[in-house]
């Protein structure tokens, strides 16, 4: 162990980041999320690496200021609320943990298991977590996920209005995938209430380096490491990192796991973070995803930096 821990200095986590950017900058593959027109006009060329260890130290390269969609990312702070305030065990029962193996927007995960009901990691869990924050109003439920995603990242995030307005006249699937989860009763509060709050929390912009800090709170047992601030109860991690581990790449977290043994999770604007526990969290931002909408250089940037780094939980070499 104290061998793994030593390549974990700063300085050989910058080597590790710049032979990543060079191996992986004019890598091509993948195209923009075309679905939410505001994100198939976003340069995919922009390309940001940044690490944020449990002692606080936040190493960037490339584009890592660049504010774009936090998107699916956002489903696992709503998620920390959510939580927090109804504890593991009503998550488990009311949203369920178990992954789906299939598309982020899948009608048919829903159809096939309700009582299942998805997870907190794909949009019908999302939405039906979002209805789960307890708070009265939409007001107040949107100030509360504005408050804990304010700590998780050490500033508070805007939410970029033209991709929320973008998200909101296109989300008609979102839309009926809710109604669906409320028919079989696995709903548990105003559905068009739960589906804004939801798309307004994709919408937040977030950098390359947010989402390194917002990552690196959920490796550091819930504090945040660079405010130093306790964000979240430390016994809520594990149960967070492990809906990470079954379902954050959704229908391909299986390869995921299979070749990093780490807890992670994208967004369709082209971040993807991973998270070392008591180590460090990495987050990438690359725009151009895969069939599952992960992002392509994201994922291989991170198998790159996991495997050097030898972060991968799984193996005790
Ligand atoms: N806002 C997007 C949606 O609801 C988020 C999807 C994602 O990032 N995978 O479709």
């Amino acid at each position: 162990y104290a061998q793994k821990n030593e390549l974990l200095t700063e300085k050989h986590i910058r080597e590790v980041m710049q032979q990543a950017y060079d191996r992986f900058k004019n890598t091509s593959g993948g195209a923009n999320a075309s679905y939410i027109p505001y994100l198939a006009d976003i340069d995919p060329k922009l390309y940001g690496i940044a690490v944020c260890t449990a002692d606080g130290k936040v190493l960037e390269l490339g584009d890592t200021k660049f504010e774009f969609g936090i998107e699916s990312i956002s489903k696992v702070f709503v998620l920390a609320l959510a939580m927090q305030q109804r504890g593991p065990q009503a998550i488990e029962d009311s949203i369920g943990v178990n992954a789906t193996g299939m598309p982020f927007n899948s009608v048919l995960a829903v159809e096939l298991d309700p009582q299942r009901a998805v997870n907190p990691l794909v949009n019908a869990g999302a939405m039906a977590t979002n209805s789960f924050v307890k708070a009265s109003g939409s007001a107040a439920k949107w100030s509360m996920i504005d408050d804990l995603t304010t700590r998780f990242a050490a500033r508070r995030l805007s939410v970029i209005q033209q991709l929320y307005a973008s998200e909101t006249a296109t989300n008609l699937h979102n839309r009926a995938i809710a109604w669906l989860l409320y028919s079989y009763g696995r709903f548990y509060g105003d559905i068009s209430e739960a589906v804004d709050l939801y798309t307004r929390a994709c919408s937040y912009g977030s950098s390359t380096r947010d989402l390194a800090i917002m990552a690196g709170t959920l490796a550091n047992n819930g504090i945040n490491p660079v405010t130093k601030e306790k964000v979240i109860e430390a016994g809520l991690c594990p149960r967070i990192l492990a809906t990470m581990m079954t379902e954050g790449l959704y229908d391909n977290t299986g390869s995921w796991v299979y070749h990093t043994g780490l807890p992670a999770k994208s967004g369709v604007g082209g971040g993807i973070i991973a998270v070392a526990p008591g180590k460090l969290a990495i987050a990438v931002f690359s725009p151009p995803l895969d069939k599952s909408g992960n992002s392509v250089k994201a994922q291989k940037t991170l198998e790159f930096m996991i495997d050097e780094l030898k972060l991968n939980l799984l193996d005790a070499r």
